[in-house]
């Protein structure tokens, strides 16, 4: 499978009634050796005329943060949750991400990045369904063999000018985490180990033992100020 193989594939997709709607599929586009991905929510009205993702104004904003922060466009990819702009601007529903981010996932497996950046709620939920963007954007968690960083949406801080210094920092700290990716990978299998003790402890109790796991989940590696992030 190639990134080549899968835009054929979504460009005469009709697995959601938003085919029916799109001028063009936006399947993302990028380096397929990329180290780190974006991933928004959806196309726009620019992104839906054009074909590419992240070309109207959020783009362009994208590309400052990218450019700030010593990333080629050309380097990294950019994708989104659905592939087809819902009508609009809406949110993407639940049945269009489920049958979209299938897409996504071969994206995923193709590039295998070390860190994905999510951009804005409907991203971060999908990969971190427990995280509450205020609450988490700019920390670091680990799921698998791959690190995730929410951030707000790039269109977030074209409306709400007080979110601009918010993303900025954020995005300032995505460098710094790819270089330390292998530290940081190394200090969470210390705290699962760990995690593993308490489970070891609580095996008396399966009940209580899946409860805890569940709080376990998405919860940001605890290395963070460690690294100085
Ligand atoms: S949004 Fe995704 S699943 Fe729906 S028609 Fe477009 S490519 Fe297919």
């Amino acid at each position: 499978m190639t990134l080549s193989v899968i835009s054929k594939k979504i460009s005469t997709c009709k697995e959601c009634l938003l085919h029916k709607t799109r001028t063009n599929t936006v399947s993302g586009e990028g380096s397929e050796k990329a180290e780190v991905i974006f991933v928004g929510e959806g196309p726009g009205q620019s992104e839906d005329l054009a074909g590419r993702p992240f070309c109207g104004a959020a783009g362009k904003y994208l590309d400052e943060l990218l450019q700030k922060t010593g990333f080629k466009r050309k380097e990294v990819f950019i994708g989104n949750i659905v592939k087809c702009r819902p009508p609009g601007n809406r949110d993407p529903l639940p049945v269009e991400i489920d049958a979209c981010t299938p897409y996504l996932d071969q994206q995923i497996e193709v590039i295998n990045p070390k860190l994905i950046v999510t951009l804005g709620r409907f991203s971060m939920n999908h990969f971190l369904p427990k995280c509450g963007i205020s609450r988490d954007h700019g920390k670091v968690f680990k799921k698998g063999n791959r690190l995730y960083f929410p951030i707000f949406h790039p269109a977030a801080a074209l409306y709400r000018g007080q979110l601009k210094e918010m993303i900025e920092a954020d995005f300032a700290k995505i460098p710094k985490i790819l270089k330390d990716f292998d530290k940081i990978m190394e200090n969470k299998k210390e705290a699962e180990d760990k995690n593993e003790d308490i489970e070891d402890k609580n095996k008396k109790s399966s009940d209580d033992q899946s409860a805890m796991m569940r709080d376990l989940e998405d919860k940001p590696i605890q290395s963070q100020m460690n690294l100085g992030l």
